[in-house]
C-alpha cells in the first residue's frame, strides 16, 4: 500500500540506503567531476539531457537529486529543477515558454514581483503579456491566438482569491497552451496543482519548505511535456543552488507537514478571532466560510496555512494601520513568510492589482501566523488594536 505525504515526506530523498549510516543523506559539494575514462565521461554527457546523473556541480549533486525526488514525491509530475530563489525559478519557467511574437496571460493576484520581469524581459523582447482578474471571470476573452503560456497563482498573493484551476486548464489546454502555477501558499501539501490539471508548479522553497527564514531557493515540479518544452533553458542559463542550502530544505521538508498543520490551527484560531474585532472589515483566508470561493477551497485545497491578510475598517487611515503594526511585539516586520516566526506587513493590494480596483478599500495589513503560542499571539494582536484605537 502507498504511504501518505506524511510518511513519505519523511523516508524519501534519504539517498541510497546501506546497511549502515546516518539518517540524512550526506551533503554533496563539487563543481569538478572526475572520470576513470573518455569512455564513461562521454556517457555520462550523452544521458545528461535526460537523466540525473553527476557530470559538473552546475547540474547538481546527489544532493540536488534527492531533494528532486522528494519534490515529485510531493507534486507528482515527471522532473523537478532547483533554482537560486523563488523568482528565478518563476523567471526562467516563463521565458521557456514565451517567445518573440507571443504573449502570455498573467492573473491580476501574481505575486508582484512577477510583473518586474514583465516589464525588464518580456516588454523589450516582444513579448506582449495581460492580466486577468483573481477570480477568472474574464480569463476565457483575454486569451490570443498568440498565448504561449498562462501563469497564474491561486490562492492569489496578498489577499488569497481562488481559481477554478482544472477549469482554466481545461480551456487553455483546449487551445494548446501550457499552465503554469506559482504554488508558494500551498508548498506541495496543502494543493496539488499538477493533479489539477497545471504542467508546472513553482514554489519558492524559501518559504514554507525551508521553514526557518535562513535560505533562498525556489523548486519547480513539471509534468513530461512542460519539461520537454522548457528543454535546457535552467542549464543553459547557469542556476544551480548549493547543495548545503539544498541539505537545509531537505530537513525543512522533513517537518514540513507537522509545521503547517501547526500554523494553520493558530491562524484559524486567530482568523475567528480577527472577525470578531470592530476595527476589521475583512478578514482574508480561504478556509474562511466567507472567503467569496470557499467552495474551490473545500474542493480543491488540503488546509490552509500561517497566511491571514485584514481589511480595516474605511475610517481607520494609514497612520493607524501602521500605528498597529509598529505596536506588536511578536510579529517581526519583514518580506518574506513561511518560517517559524510570527510576521506582519502593509499590504498594498492596491499598487499589486491593474485589473481590479482597490482604491476604495481599507487599509490592508498581512500576517503570517508563526508557532508561537497562540494565547501571546492574541493578547499581542489586542494591545496593538488598543493602542491603534487609543
Ligand atoms: C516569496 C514568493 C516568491 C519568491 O520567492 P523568493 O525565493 O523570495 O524569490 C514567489 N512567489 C510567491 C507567491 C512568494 O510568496
Amino acid at each position: 500500500m502507498a504511504h501518505k505525504i506524511q510518511t513519505r515526506l519523511l523516508h524519501k530523498g534519504r539517498g541510497e540506503k546501506r546497511a549502515a549510516g546516518p539518517v540524512n543523506p550526506q551533503i554533496m559539494r563539487a563543481s569538478t567531476i572526475v572520470f576513470e575514462d573518455l569512455a564513461s565521461w562521454r556517457d555520462v554527457r550523452k544521458k545528461r539531457a535526460t537523466q540525473r546523473v553527476l557530470s559538473y556541480g552546475a547540474r547538481g549533486t546527489e544532493t540536488t537529486f534527492e531533494l528532486e525526488k522528494l519534490l515529485i514525491e510531493m507534486e507528482g509530475g515527471y522532473r523537478a529543477q532547483v533554482f537560486p530563489t523563488g523568482l528565478a525559478a518563476i523567471a526562467v519557467t516563463i521565458l521557456g515558454f514565451a517567445h518573440s511574437g507571443g504573449h502570455v496571460l498573467f492573473v491580476d493576484s501574481v505575486y508582484e514581483p512577477v510583473r518586474k520581469i514583465c516589464s525588464t524581459m518580456l516588454a523589450p523582447n516582444n513579448i506582449s503579456f495581460d492580466f486577468f482578474k483573481a477570480d477568472g471571470s474574464d480569463f476565457e476573452e483575454k486569451i490570443r491566438p498568440e498565448t504561449q503560456l498562462v501563469f497564474v497563482e491561486s490562492p492569489g498573493s496578498l489577499l488569497y482569491e481562488l481559481l477554478d484551476l482544472p477549469e482554466i486548464c481545461r480551456i487553455a489546454h483546449q487551445r494548446n497552451i501550457p499552465v503554469a502555477i506559482d504554488n508558494t501558499w500551498g508548498s506541495g501539501l496543502l494543493y496539488n496543482p499538477l493533479e489539477l490539471g497545471a504542467d508546472v508548479s513553482v514554489i519558492a522553497a524559501t518559504k514554507y519548505l525551508c521553514g526557518h527564514s535562513d535560505v533562498m531557493m525556489g523548486v519547480i515540479v513539471c509534468n513530461e511535456k512542460a519539461w520537454s518544452m522548457m528543454g535546457e533553458l535552467p542549464e543553459a542559463l547557469g542556476q544551480t543552488t548549493s547543495p548545503d542550502d539544498i541539505a537545509l530544505v531537505l530537513r525543512g521538508m522533513r517537518t514540513l507537514h507537522t509545521r503547517l498543520a501547526a500554523h494553520e490551527k493558530s491562524a484559524l484560531k486567530i482568523a475567528k478571532w480577527l472577525q470578531t474585532r470592530p476595527e476589521v472589515k475583512t478578514v482574508y483566508c480561504p478556509a474562511l466560510p466567507e472567503h467569496p470561493r470557499h467552495d474551490l477551497f473545500l474542493r480543491d485545497c488540503k488546509g490552509t496555512n500561517g497566511l491571514l491578510t485584514i481589511e480595516l475598517n474605511k475610517h481607520y487611515t494609514n497612520k493607524h494601520a501602521e500605528t498597529f503594526i509598529d505596536a506588536l511585539s511578536l510579529f517581526g516586520i519583514g518580506a518574506s513568510w513561511g518560517g517559524f516566526e510570527s510576521l506582519v506587513l502593509p499590504a498594498n493590494a492596491k499598487g499589486a492589482r491593474t485589473a481590479t480596483d482597490y482604491t476604495s478599500h481599507g487599509e490592508f495589513i498581512r500576517f503570517h501566523i508563526g508557532l508561537e503560542s497562540v494565547d501571546d499571539l492574541l493578547d499581542d494582536l489586542e494591545q496593538a488594536f488598543k493602542t491603534m484605537t487609543a
